[in-house]
């Protein structure tokens, strides 16, 4: 049953089925359960990941680290690791065939477009990508995924509304992907003009028919929209920083904002936030970033983990 995803990289958000993405979404269901009732499980014992993070993370690193830890598994955490061959110019299919060699799978986050398929070339075990520069971040994509399933029970018919840095915010690209799989009723993407979403990334919904609308100002779209997700301006993307300064603040989720959107709406960011969501907004029940899309992260990687290296999890 849980054949699909054994055994094999989890590289892009392209790569997923609709049967994938469901049962991602009912394991990690099961998985959020068993946490709830018993803290950890046994399922990966004797199972090692790999952490290879060349860029900064702190929630990502810290909940596959847990993830892996509450299914019963060890870790290899290599960040930031200064005085490693790795800081030393080692190219990385020599530090992936290596750390592939004491673990069972690699999970990597790497500055470089592309840089987990060149993982996943040097080693048959499997590679999850946890971020690949201005790319994409999957495993993000289906966190943020369950949490809308979460709230909502269902994607479809919902006007999802993508606002900021569209063209560098890896975790857009990758959700928009997965969006795509089901039937939302229109996806909106507001940004400023040099921040706007490459056309490759619009590919997923353009074949399956899903609506996309372009603008630049967020009161455009408030009153229609039942997900708001907003994004952090990329900073470490820019070469010139007088452009970064420029749009960094376009758009700024205020309680005013909130007043504006549906009372049914819901608020999301992958975080960090640098200021794109003022903290007085964080006691509206409508904004998920803390008390759903944050802990539903780990459950969501328990649940990776759990499909890519074990083959029946039964759970
Ligand atoms: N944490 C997310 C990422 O790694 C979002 C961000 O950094 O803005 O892409």
């Amino acid at each position: 049953m849980d054949s699909s995803l054994f055994k094999k990289d989890i590289l892009t958000a392209s790569q997923f089925t609709k049967k994938d993405v469901e049962r991602v979404v009912a394991v990690t269901r099961s998985m959020r359960d068993i946490v709830d009732k018993d803290g950890s499980t046994d399922i990966l014992k004797g199972n090692i990941m790999t952490a290879l993070f060349y860029e900064p993370s702190s929630r990502t690193f810290g909940s596959f680290v847990a993830a892996m830890q509450r299914l019963g598994g060890g870790f290899i955490p290599l960040q930031g690791v200064v005085y490693s061959s790795v800081a030393k110019g080692e190219s990385l299919p020599d530090t992936v065939r290596t750390f592939a060699s004491f673990s069972d799978c690699i999970v990597l986050r790497h500055p470089q477009v592309g840089a987990a398929v060149t993982a996943a070339d040097a080693t048959a075990k499997p590679v999850i990508n946890a971020g690949d520069g201005p790319g994409e971040h999957p495993t993000q994509a289906l966190l943020d995924f369950f949490t809308i399933m979460d709230h909502f029970g269902s994607v479809d018919g919902l006007t999802i509304t993508l606002v900021g840095d569209l063209l560098n915010g890896r975790t857009v690209h990758s959700l928009i992907t997965l969006l795509s799989l089901f039937s939302p009723k229109a996806i909106h993407l507001v940004s400023p003009e040099v921040l706007k979403m490459t056309r490759d990334h619009l590919e997923g919904p353009k074949k399956s028919g899903i609506k996309v609308i372009e603008h630049e100002a967020l009161d455009d779209v408030l009153g229609e929209t039942d997900v708001l997700y907003a994004t952090r301006v990329q900073k470490e993307r820019f070469t010139d920083l007088d452009v970064y300064e420029k749009v960094k603040y376009s758009y700024i989720i205020t309680p005013d904002i909130m007043k504006k959107s549906k009372k049914t709406a819901i608020l999301m960011h992958p975080f960090p936030r640098l200021g794109e969501i003022d903290g007085a907004v964080d006691a509206d029940p409508r904004a998920l970033y803390l008390r759903a899309q944050i802990p539903n992260g780990m459950y969501v990687r328990m649940a990776l983990l759990a499909l890519v290296l074990k083959e029946d999890i039964s759970v």
